[in-house]
């Protein structure tokens, strides 16, 4: 596959999901879970003569994101009404925004830099959008293409939305992916879009090969997928025009279960829109002031945390890549070298084990956290680090406490995994062996090699979890004990 002839740009739909209320009327954002059709007011659903109100909030968050992403901010922001007729639609507009005459977005020409396995590599943003959601769609006897029915939930309509449109500078399905992880950690550090809620953050791909059209995969929901409906495009188109066909510009979807792309309809042109300023909603004014005071309260975003990790914890810089993608991670990692210190060695056991144990039980890191809080992962970092247990068996402990939830102290004991070093536990022990293996006493008094069948005996009653070298000494001091006893008190 000729990587070069591949260009993607993708389009991240991403929710406001700090916002109290939706983009233009004062129902509540958290629509997730409620009756359907019971989180709705005449405004959101495009009923007659009801007028939209900007949140303020939403532009607030946009122009952080607009600073985040190095954009330049427009110092007006226009909404726009962008056309089609589509049941999700009621008002059979959206509100959006649009570049263009007498138009602009709020926010344009910023750019991202990337890091890919070493690689630098710079994705410019095209534009930031601030626009509304339509609502949702369910299908409920299959899926879009095999349902028998469609059903409408308006709880979603009118939710703030930001569109983030890349250039198209992105050449492989791997560095969609990782484009899309880090601006899902630069959402997140801002504390504007939850990602690990349903449907918070949405990507429309576009790609073509050389020889052929501009194809759009809609609506793809994890950064996975996207990789996965890239590369199948990849190979999709590259089949087609190998074997003389023409790849049409078109608008696909990805059927997440079956893993391929499947047509929805032939790609509408900007003039189907028939994009107007919107008259109910007045150009406001975005002043420098406002900007200004924005960008003195950022929060610390992931490339100034991934420095500051490699600066003041001195981790590689490896380890704060995957450590700050996701903030949860980053954020459960501070906490514990707060509690425990050595960074590099939490670190690595973060990143290497626990994230591995996370992502194959299938939690997200937050539900990991309740089952192993941070003062938990640091009770076996320090019993590692005092060698009570080795790191062989730190790993098996992890998937247990995550499965369970039980402290892993509990763990240990209960499961067998602690050595058994206490002198006073393992006398005892050394004690009863000797009681009841009088004659390998003897022959251990004559021949020092004889130890070893004592030790076996202490290893077998503690099965196997006495202190090898404990042990030895206990059964060594026992012996002299006994030698240096006159023989007719033994
Ligand atoms: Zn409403
Ligand atoms: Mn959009």
């Amino acid at each position: 596959m000729v990587s070069n002839n591949v260009v993607i740009g993708l389009e991240i739909h991403t929710q406001i999901t700090s916002l109290k209320t939706k983009l233009f009327c004062s129902c509540p954002s958290d629509y997730r879970g409620k009756p359907p059709n019971t989180n709705v007011c005449p405004t959101c659903l495009g009923l007659p003569g009801a007028l939209p109100v900007v949140n303020v909030n939403a532009i607030k968050a946009a122009i952080m994101v607009a600073l985040a992403l190095r954009c330049s901010i427009s110092d007006l922001l226009v909404f726009t009404r962008k056309h089609y007729f589509y049941p999700d639609l009621p008002k059979n507009y959206q509100i959006s925004q649009y570049d263009g005459i007498g138009s602009m977005p709020i926010a344009k020409n910023g750019y991202v830099i990337l890091n890919i396995d070493g690689n630098i590599k710079k994705i410019r943003i095209r534009r930031i959008n601030i626009e509304e959601d339509p609502g949702r769609l369910i299908y409920p006897t299959g899926s879009l293409l095999t349902s028998k029915y469609t059903l409408i939930d308006y709880n979603r309509s009118g939710i703030a939305l930001l569109e983030i449109v890349t250039e198209p500078d992105i050449s492989t399905p791997k560095e969609a992916k990782v484009f899309i992880d880090k601006i899902r950690s630069i959402l997140e550090h801002l504390g504007i879009t939850d990602p690990n809620l349903e449907g918070s953050i949405r990507v429309d791909a576009n790609i073509s090969l050389a020889g052929g059209s501009r194809v759009e995969v809609k609506n793809i929901s994890s950064p996975k997928d996207v990789e996965r409906a890239l590369a199948y495009e990849i190979i999709r188109q590259s089949k087609m025009l190998g074997s003389g066909e023409v790849v049409r510009r078109e608008t696909r979807h990805w059927d997440s279960v079956r893993k391929v792309t499947v047509p929805l309809r032939a790609k509408e042109l900007e003039e189907d829109y028939r994009y107007f300023p919107d008259p109910d909603l007045p150009p406001i004014k975005i002043t420098k002031e406002l900007i200004m005071d924005i960008a003195s309260k950022l929060p610390e975003l992931p490339d100034q945390r991934i420095e500051r990790f490699v600066r003041s914890y001195g981790i590689s810089e490896y380890l704060a890549n995957v450590l700050v993608l996701e903030k949860s991670l980053a954020d459960y990692f501070e906490e514990c070298v707060g509690i425990c210190g050595n960074p590099e060695l939490v670190g690595n056991i973060v990143v290497n084990d626990l994230k591995r144990w996370i992502d194959e039980l299938n939690l997200e890191v937050i539900e990991a956290k309740k089952l192993l809080p941070a003062n938990q992962l640091c009770k076996l970092i320090q019993l590692l680090i005092n060698n009570s247990i080795n790191i062989k068996i730190l790993k098996e402990v992890l998937p247990k406490a995550l499965r369970s939830g039980k402290d892993v102290i509990s763990i240990i004991y209960e499961e067998g995994y602690m050595d058994i070093s206490d002198e006073k536990m393992l006398m005892k022990i050394v004690e009863e062996v000797f009681k009841e293996n009088q004659q390998a006493v003897k022959d251990a008094l004559d021949n020092p090699k004889a130890i070893n069948y004592l030790v076996g005996q202490v290893m077998k009653k503690t099965k196997g979890r006495a202190n090898p070298s404990i042990t030895n000494k206990l059964i060594t001091m026992k012996l002299a004990e006994i030698r240096g006893t006159p023989k007719n008190d033994r």
